[in-house]
């Protein structure tokens, strides 16, 4: 039996890929390569080049593949992106989504852990967010993930395909090794392109905004380190696998650091001076986003292994360090 992942070249996906095939996972992946990168994949796992819209593509993966669960990453994620062009969120993520399940549906697949965010919250009304909090996103991109999350409930009423909606808060770092890691082009996250700073690839960063209502006015975020986030994927496929109903889990580490704790726990971990300057706020950011994930730790027995933002970071920079053209570097 196997696991597909759709996505699986890009950032988390292949650090779940990886750590399903050190797991003992048999794996396939499925991406289109337009934003992930073949290198990236675990060479253990098969690759199928192709769009999870394109129904004949994919039923040809399925007629190969003894697909026994699905873990979908594959989807745009960039909110300032989704501002301003929602309808390329729409189609490929949400219609993506639909596209997925007739095809699962078709071949009698019932098991899929579902990438979602945090951004489906949008403004939180409590902190730390539960997930039983009220989800109005403010971008199109966290409107996109809830209507996927609203099509796998009705789906799994209707044919019993069952989901585990991941809501990711911020994922960081890198595969200690450095032989995996995040490369986006272009980069807008904060931890990458603070890096692009200390390697001297940018000039200076800008934090967007400095008059929020938080303690030091900038945004304040949640990191977990991405093979934590894989950790809890391979939990949510054991639990879907055990006949567990379908259900929603955030992914946080309960611990929110602001946009200049972020920089200042960069400029520890890779020791270089990190110029930076403030700028306006970017449309769509809340202000503050940090998670509960109190019952990801009960239900799934999600246990994080990193507590440290500094040591997040600096796994990303080994990775920075060892592939300062991110996949490109030879
Ligand atoms: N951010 C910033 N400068 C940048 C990129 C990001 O100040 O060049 C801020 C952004 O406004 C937000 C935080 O960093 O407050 C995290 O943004 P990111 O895009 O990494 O993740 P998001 O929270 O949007 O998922």
């Amino acid at each position: 039996m196997t696991v597909l992942v759709l996505g699986g070249a890009g950032y988390i996906g292949s650090h779940t890929v990886d750590q399903l095939v050190n797991g003992g996972y048999d794996v396939a992946v499925v991406d289109n390569l337009v934003t992930g990168h073949t290198e990236a994949v675990n060479p253990a796992a098969r690759l199928y080049v192709g769009d999870v819209r394109d129904k004949e593509f994919m039923r040809t993966v399925f007629t190969k593949e003894n697909v026994e669960g699905v873990v979908h990453f594959a989807a745009f994620s960039v909110v300032p992106e989704s501002m301003q062009d929602p309808l390329k969120y729409f189609d490929n993520n949400t219609a993506g989504m639909i596209h997925l399940l007739e095809v699962m549906n078709e071949f009698g697949v019932k098991n899929i852990v579902f990438s979602s965010t945090a951004a489906t919250y949008g403004e939180p009304k409590q902190i730390p967010i539960k997930e039983t909090d009220p989800q109005i996103p403010t971008n199109p991109y966290g409107e996109s993930k809830l209507a996927m999350e609203k099509i796998m409930h009705w789906s799994d009423l209707a044919y019993g395909i069952k989901f585990v909606a991941l809501r990711y808060f911020n994922v960081a770092g890198a595969k200690p090794d450095g032989s995996i890691g995040e490369d986006h082009n272009p980069e807008t996250h904060l931890i990458p392109i603070i890096l692009q700073v200390a390697e001297g690839k940018r000039d200076k960063l800008q934090i967007f905004g400095d008059d929020y209502p938080t303690p030091d006015g900038t945004n304040v975020r949640d990191y977990v380190h991405v093979l934590d986030l894989a950790d809890a994927h391979i939990l949510a496929l054991k639990y879907l696998a055990a006949g567990n109903e379908s259900n929603a889990f955030n992914l946080g580490s309960a611990t929110g650091f602001s946009n200049l704790q972020i920089l200042d726990a960069a400029r520890q971990a890779t020791g270089k001076e990190i110029p930076a300057e403030m700028a306006p706020r970017r449309p769509g950011d809340p202000s503050t986003l940090i998670a509960s994930s109190d019952k990801a730790r009960e239900i799934l027995g999600w246990k994080p292994n990193y507590d440290d933002v500094e040591k997040i970071i600096g796994t990303a920079w080994t990775w920075h360090e060892t592939h300062p053209d991110g996949y490109s570097s030879k």
